[in-house]
């Protein structure tokens, strides 16, 4: 798993890029047991059909482009696609949007997801502290994050009692436990993943920064829907 995980960043680095595109870096999470979202990537629109067919509708439709970071900020990821037509329509919208947005961008290619049914989101970050080394961050999608900054932090290699206190310290926690009606959260599976995210982390020195938000956290598993890996300057 980890001679393959090495090939992913080489073939990077070959691309002249030191960030994973988000198939490579699913990919990668999976070789370490961390569940995604079913996906196939498109070279252009009749491919993107091609495999949308392959995965089965409703499936979500996002750019693949190395000069895009933050996919939906420029409108680079349609959800809930539902036909034929709409895949050929999103992926038109997309290359408009992100060209709109900047007109020398180069377009990657197509990645077709399958559409994960929407639920409580949860983020796991890994950044390089400069006197701790690689650290991780747990915390709520969305506002709890952006707004509230309601994190936890461990440092690197993490136990699974690490990791279970780290989703327990948030204050958001209640929300994972399950309140108003609201299943709780697979807190099992969430370990997991962050116990998998600290085995990444301590295995492969050329990740920089691990993000992956967001993580859609069932009453049963957990799965990722968005990966981010950056790597050292090759
Ligand atoms: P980015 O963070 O680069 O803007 P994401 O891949 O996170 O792009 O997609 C943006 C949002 O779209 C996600 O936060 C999630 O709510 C939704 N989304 C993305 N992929 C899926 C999917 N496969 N199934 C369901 N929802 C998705
Ligand atoms: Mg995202």
């Amino acid at each position: 798993m980890l001679n393959e995980a090495l090939k992913v960043i080489k073939l990077a680095y070959e691309d002249g890029r030191n960030f994973l595109f988000e198939y490579e870096a699913k990919s990668l999470c999976r070789l370490y047991g961390i569940p995604t979202t079913l996906f196939k990537v498109a070279r252009n629109i009749d491919e993107a059909l091609q495999v949308a067919r392959d995965i089965e509708y409703p499936v979500v439709v996002k750019i693949i482009s190395r000069d895009i970071v933050h996919k939906s900020d420029v409108g680079g990821v349609i959800v809930n696609i539902r036909s034929d037509e709409e895949v050929i329509n999103a992926c038109k919208m997309i290359k408009d949007n992100v060209l709109r947005h900047n007109p020398n961008a180069k377009i990657d290619g197509f990645l077709v997801e399958k559409m994960a049914q929407p639920t409580t989101e949860v983020i796991v970050g890994m950044t390089k502290d400069p006197q701790f080394g690689p650290t991780i961050m747990f915390g709520l999608g969305g506002i709890f994050v952006e707004v509230l900054k309601d994190v936890s932090f461990r440092v690197v290699p993490l136990t699974r009692y690490d990791a279970e206190e780290m989703i327990k310290e948030i204050k958001a926690y209640p929300i994972l436990k399950g309140v108003r009606g609201r299943p709780p959260a697979d807190i099992n599976a969430l370990i997991n993943i962050i116990l998998n995210v600290s085995k990444i982390s301590s295995e492969i020195s050329e990740i920089n920064q691990i993000d992956l938000n967001p993580i859609f956290a069932y009453p049963k598993g957990a799965i990722t829907v968005d990966a981010r890996i950056i790597l050292e300057k090759g």
